[in-house]
């Protein structure tokens, strides 16, 4: 069975312009993924998840969603990949550059009730004209935005976005790894593992688990 270093190879070779993924029909394939791989990432339009890892039809679940946020939707998804699927191997892929750094779940939710700063500053941090819907409703309850101090939308990489990113990724970990209905220990075990892609080269790097997850301030 191929393993999650495999899929890192495959990286390196698209990084390096010579990707392995075909994008052809293959034929009916079992409802099992092949390589016994779920993948959680972000929805980012510049991440190809299956071309990254050079993934084949068949082979892997992918579970996206803005931020590749484990959320409650993630864990039912992961719980039904493992348990009924077979999946043995999670890869947690967040990225630079990500849309979640630039804003805060307080500083959305106010501005689409109706508070004029935020849709301020929001627009200056998208470049696109906040319009506010001035209403207040009961879900989603959270964004889920990422820790730590907001910057301009699509922001180059640097020392601090890399490291609240890496703080989201431990997080994520933690949070799969710690659900009781995933088992991350003993045997029958799910490998889990977090990276960071980089939209300016094609790579992945892998984030050191564990380690911190963001400071309050
Ligand atoms: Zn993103």
């Amino acid at each position: 069975m191929a393993q999650i270093d495999d899929y890192l190879n495959n990286n390196r070779q698209y990084a390096n312009k010579q990707g392995v993924h075909s994008a052809i029909y293959p034929g009916p394939k079992p409802i099992r993924p092949a390589k016994r791989l779920a993948v959680v990432a972000c929805m980012d339009a510049r991440l190809d998840v299956e071309d990254l890892l050079g993934l084949e039809t068949g082979d892997a679940h992918i579970i996206r969603n803005a931020g590749g946020v484990v959320s409650d939707d993630v864990i039912r998804c992961l719980i039904i990949s493992h348990h009924l699927l077979d999946t043995n191997q999670i890869m947690l892929i967040h990225h630079t550059r990500c849309g979640m750094l630039a804003f805060t779940d307080d500083l959305l939710k106010t501005g689409l009730e109706g508070d004029a700063k935020a849709g301020q500053i929001l627009s200056s941090a998208t470049g696109r004209t906040f319009v506010s819907p001035q209403m207040s409703v009961a879900t989603p309850a959270a964004f889920h935005a990422f820790r730590g101090p907001i910057e301009p939308v699509d922001a180059p990489r640097d020392q601090t976005n890399t490291e609240r990113l890496s703080w989201d990724v431990r997080r994520s970990m933690s949070a799969i790894m710690n659900h009781p209905w995933i088992p991350t220990s003993g045997s029958g075990a799910v490998t889990v593992r977090g990276f960071i892609y980089d939209v300016d080269t094609g790579r992945l790097e892998e984030v050191t688990y564990p380690g911190p997850m963001g400071s309050f301030g």
